[in-house]
């Protein structure tokens, strides 16, 4: 069995327990360049996000992947320090975001050519993209002693634009020669079938590939879903709040049910996208997720699935079975 990649080095997959398997400590949407993490932002994290990772171990997970990409990542050293202060086995990101599409009404990163990819996608091959994040797992992330343990994609809808599909490409190449699994931003219905193809056709292993945001696929087209899922790929729910109407979430467990049920159960994993972040324009805890911070899962969203009938042996599947097996490097 391999080693799962954190920012403290390499550990067994045994010792994550539950995974938290999409967060953010650290988003930075509005800048496109990565240079030093502003220290009042520091501090907010040392003051507020620290302590929920903490806490995050009375719950039996003691694994968290962050999936902010470049160039919207904290210094490396910060990741670090959360992990020594919360105990937590972090996975830092490497990989690129989507370009966002013409009339999207997103508050930030307008004035930016093709927001929010990294200015060198539209100059490089997939070769030279490939080589940026296999360099960053073979000597670390911007000259520091952490290397990424997993490559972050994303595109926004069911056609991939000419530097998605660039970045793509190249997370299939870094694959390749890095071992780690993808996990990417999925946004409008048909975007995970594009994802996995552009994949696939580029030498990637669709059984280490994780097509996140998905909870709405799941509801709204199962059959996709399970055509992908019958590829090998995983499905990463997010964004699980209890604050909305009861039947979408409802509806969601009863898929989820189903997907056990056809014996599809492996190929599920959860996460909230929990993000401290500058969406607003402001560095703050996150805009799009209620409190508390990463806890949430345990706190409101289990409970909820527990309540509409969902059985403890899926939620450890989801939780602690399947991150084990597709986090570790092969
Ligand atoms: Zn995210």
């Amino acid at each position: 069995m391999g080693q799962v990649m954190t920012v403290s080095g390499p550990i067994a997959p045994e010792r994550l327990g539950a995974v938290l398997m999409h967060e953010h400590i650290y988003s930075d949407i509005a800048g496109m360049q990565e240079g030093p993490t502003p220290p009042e932002r520091v501090e907010l994290l040392r003051a507020y996000c620290a302590p929920f990772l903490k806490r995050l171990n009375e719950y039996g997970c003691h694994g968290f992947v962050d999936c902010t990409p470049i160039p919207m990542r904290a210094e490396p050293w910060v990741y670090q320090e959360m992990a020594a202060r919360s105990g937590l086995n972090i996975v830092m990101s490497t990989g690129f975001y989507r370009e966002a599409a013409a009339d999207e009404a997103r508050p930030c990163g307008a004035g930016i050519a093709n927001r929010w990819l990294d200015p060198r996608i539209m100059e490089y091959d997939a070769d030279a993209i490939a080589d940026i994040m296999v360099g960053e797992f073979e000597e670390g992330i911007h000259g520091s002693q952490v290397k990424p343990g997993i490559i972050k994609l994303a595109s926004t809808s069911s056609e991939l634009t000419p530097g998605e599909v660039k970045t793509f490409q190249a997370g299939a190449k870094a694959q390749q020669q890095t071992g780690l699994a993808i996990t990417t931003h999925v946004q409008g219905l048909g975007t995970a079938e594009a994802q996995l193809n552009t994949l696939e056709a580029a030498g990637a292993d669709a059984s280490r590939v994780i097509l996140g945001h998905t909870a709405w696929h799941v509801v709204e087209i199962p059959w996709v879903v399970r055509s992908l899922m019958e590829r090998g790929a995983m499905f990463l729910l997010t964004n699980l709040r209890t604050d909305g109407p009861a039947q979408p979430m409802a509806r969601l467990v009863t898929e989820i049910r189903r997907l056990f049920d056809d014996g599809f159960g492996d190929h599920l994993a959860l996460g909230l996208d929990w993000a401290f972040e500058n969406e607003q324009g402001v560095f703050i805890p996150c805009s799009f997720m209620p409190p508390p911070p990463y806890i949430y899962m345990f706190t409101h969203t289990l409970p909820r699935f527990r309540e509409l009938g969902l059985e403890e042996e899926a939620l450890e599947r989801m939780l602690v079975h399947n991150p084990a097996r597709v986090l570790p490097m092969r």
